[in-house]
Parts: structure tokens; C-alpha cells; sequence
């Protein structure tokens, strides 16, 4: 893109929010010249703080989570971009961290049943492996470390996307400041939990299903061997990283020419 043809956005640009179209000094009764959407729509009149900010409790949580997830679009159309607040870093710190616990609960199922990771965690906690030789033990042993581990994964994954989200916009000409980026990501925050619900039950429900002998020999081939855990579990991470790749875009494409 040649540079002359890059413009960077003011904060106090009125911009068209279907197209991008810079509205300064047109009529507000008019339509954007770009791609007809009457000005008044693109004002922010329409956007205002998450139901959770607006009114934190239990149930607001719930429901903001829910809109997240299942009505992504409307949820971040109608999201005021330009404010931060306490409720809405609390409601990205809780979704993380229920994240990272799960993730935990898939990565400790799976050190426990890939013998050479488990002969790894057995020295990481050789003390305490010696006064307790049990395999449950150390599952939940590894539980507390690896969820702190995962939880700052996310926040260094977060703080990398935004840094170059805000900074990639900016050389394209749009306006997607890193604050915005981070009040998105934050509530993109909550699509990690299905993938780490999803992760855990896998993991768990496969040790448990050795556990009860339910599988006999997970190394025969059938339905319930190894390898086919395995391609199960992987088909899941694709899936779910594909789930978060694709609100990811659905949160900055309604974001970013937002004016409010
Ligand atoms: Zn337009």
C-alpha cells in the first residue's frame, strides 16, 4: 500500500460505521456518501457499557458471557469502545482465570498419562512424590502451578494480540487504538472458556474412563485407544482455536469505526 494512501483516524473523526467513511461536517439527518447508512446510526447514540458494567452481579455475568458467546456481532456493535472499567477488567480476569484452572485440569491429565512428562513432574516435585507415590496426587499437585502458568500465557497472549492489532490498524489506516483493542479483547476473553470446558472433559473423562475400566487396554486399536484420544483432543484445540480466531475478527470489525 503506497503510504499517501494511509490515513490515520482522529479520535474526533465521525466516521461511518458500515463503511469507515470519514462523516466530518456532514448533516446529521444525512446519509454517509460512501455507502448510504443514515449518519444518525453511525453517531453512537446506540453504544453504551456491557450489561455486566452496567449493573455487576451474578446474573449479569451470565448474561454478558452469553452475548459474548452467541451474539457476538450485536454484543460488540453496541459496545461503547472508549471507556474502561473496573467491572469490565474483572469480568476478563474471572474468564481467565476459569480458563486457565481448566486448561490446567487437560495439561495435568495429560502429564499423568504421557510417562515421559510424568517422570519430568515426578522430579519437579521429587520431595513430595516420595512421602505421597500416587497418581492422584500429583495430578492435583500440578493443578495450582499450571493454572498460574496458563493464566499468564493468556495475558502475555492478550497484551501481544492488542499491541499488534493496534499497530497493524494503524499502518492499514484504521482506527483501532490499543485501549480499544484491549476493552475487546477483554470480553473476547470469555470464548476461551468453552475450549478449556471442552479440553478438561476430554482429558478428565478419558482418565476417568481408565479409571473405572471402562478401557481396558488404551494401546489395542478401537475407539477408545490412545491414538484416537489423541486425534480427538487435537481436532478440539483446531476448532477451538478457530472459534477464537473468528470472534476475534467479529470484535475488532465492530469496533473499529466505532465513534463512541
Ligand atoms: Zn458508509
Amino acid at each position: 500500500m503506497p503510504h499517501a494512501a494511509v490515513h490515520f483516524c482522529d479520535e474526533t473523526d465521525v466516521l461511518c460505521e458500515d463503511c469507515g467513511y470519514i462523516l466530518n461536517g456532514l448533516a446529521e439527518a444525512g446519509s454517509c456518501p460512501e455507502c448510504g447508512q443514515p449518519i444518525a446510526q453511525s453517531l453512537g447514540n446506540h453504544r453504551g457499557p456491557s450489561y455486566f458494567e452496567d449493573a455487576p452481579s451474578v446474573r449479569s455475568f451470565i448474561v454478558t458471557t452469553c452475548q459474548v458467546l452467541f451474539r457476538p456481532t450485536r454484543f460488540y456493535r453496541s459496545l461503547a469502545t472508549r471507556q474502561a472499567s473496573v467491572q469490565a477488567v474483572r469480568f476478563a480476569r474471572l474468564h481467565r482465570g476459569v480458563a486457565s484452572v481448566l486448561f490446567s485440569f487437560a495439561a495435568a491429565g495429560h502429564v499423568c498419562l504421557n510417562s515421559t512428562m510424568k517422570a519430568w513432574a515426578r522430579a519437579f516435585f521429587n520431595m513430595l512424590w516420595e512421602r505421597f507415590y500416587d497418581e492422584p496426587v500429583l495430578f492435583w499437585l500440578l493443578i495450582g502451578p499450571l493454572s498460574v502458568i496458563i493464566y499468564g500465557l493468556l495475558v502475555v497472549v492478550t497484551r501481544v494480540a492488542a499491541a499488534l492489532t493496534s499497530r497493524l490498524s494503524a499502518y492499514q489506516g484504521v482506527r483501532l487504538h490499543r485501549g480499544v483493542v484491549l476493552r475487546g479483547l477483554g470480553f473476547h476473553s470469555a470464548t476461551y472458556v468453552p475450549g478449556a470446558l471442552l479440553a478438561a472433559v476430554t482429558v478428565v473423562g478419558y482418565i476417568a474412563m481408565l479409571e473405572y475400566q471402562i478401557i481396558i487396554d488404551p494401546w489395542s486399536p478401537g475407539w477408545a485407544s490412545f491414538r484416537n484420544f489423541h486425534s480427538l483432543f487435537g481436532g478440539g484445540c483446531i476448532l477451538c482455536l478457530v472459534y477464537l480466531l473468528v470472534t476475534y475478527r467479529i470484535a475488532m470489525k465492530n469496533m473499529m469505526y466505532a465513534n463512541r
